[in-house]
């Protein structure tokens, strides 16, 4: 277990590697959406963190693992294997021991319960190793809360999206309604609120503007204009 904690507290970047760009920020900035376009633009790898945390949740709560039990859920992660697949379209599959989980780990139940089980240091230590593994080479697109503060922080370009609570909600309101999943507004913003107020609070690897990010408010963007943004800050900095 040393081991991995020393491994977990270090990062040590790779001489010849590709760049690192890390998109962290609240929930529903739109950050997955900007990520995976911005990979397929630049041709690198899409790494959707926030998937792997869900992919979790949602077993467990399949398993009917008790939610309040640490222990239990820490146990869990050790014998799970969660898998990233991108396809060819640059849309990403998520498997939980061979299942593809894609959709089912956006439900409004993961949503309740994903910030208790990414607040657990046992978790994540597992979750950190195995995305640094994923984007050892570099040429990445990180997204997630804690990608520029714990898990590259070398990364060359550093992004925090964000956008107004309204606008947040607006956006995850409507994502669902396409979907044909018919929410209330304010349950939205609750919802959304409390799980930016847990990952901001959370004594590990908190949500924050890491050091030398980019802050980008893109309430009044589009999301070609985020990503638009974002190339302009990435072209920017590595022609440095
Ligand atoms: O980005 P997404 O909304 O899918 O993330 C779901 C949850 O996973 C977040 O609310 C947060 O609790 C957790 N998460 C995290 N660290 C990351 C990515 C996500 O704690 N790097």
């Amino acid at each position: 277990m040393r081991n991995s904690l020393e491994a977990y507290r270090k990062f040590s970047p790779q001489q010849d590697r590709g760049p690192i760009i890390t998109i962290d920020g609240p929930a529903a900035a739109g950050k997955s959406t900007a990520a995976r376009l911005l990979a397929q633009r630049l041709g690198y790898l899409y790494l959707d963190t926030g998937a792997m945390y869900r992919a979790l949740t949602w077993k467990a709560l399949r398993d009917k693992v008790d939610m309040k039990d640490k222990r239990a859920l820490s146990q869990l992660a050790e014998e799970t294997q969660i898998t990233l697949s991108c396809q060819a379209d640059g849309k990403l599959k998520v498997y939980v021991d061979g299942e593809d989980v894609t959709t089912s780990i956006r439900s409004a139940e993961v949503d309740r319960f994903v910030s208790f089980v990414s607040s657990i240091k046992e978790i994540r230590e597992r979750m950190v190793l195995q995305q640094r593994k994923m984007g050892m080479r570099g040429k990445v697109v990180a997204e997630g809360r804690d990608m520029g503060t714990v898990v590259f922080p070398e990364a060359e370009v550093k992004i925090f999206l964000e956008a107004s609570l309204k606008e947040r909600a607006r956006r995850r309101w409507e994502e669902r309604r396409e979907k044909g999943v018919f929410l209330e507004r304010e349950e939205v913003e609750t919802e959304l609120a409390n799980r930016d107020r847990m990952d901001s609070q959370r004594k590990i690897s908190p949500l924050k503007k890491a050091e030398g990010a980019i802050v980008i408010d893109n309430t009044h963007l589009s999301i070609s204009q985020t990503v638009e943004r974002i190339l302009q800050v990435v072209r920017e900095k590595l022609n440095r």
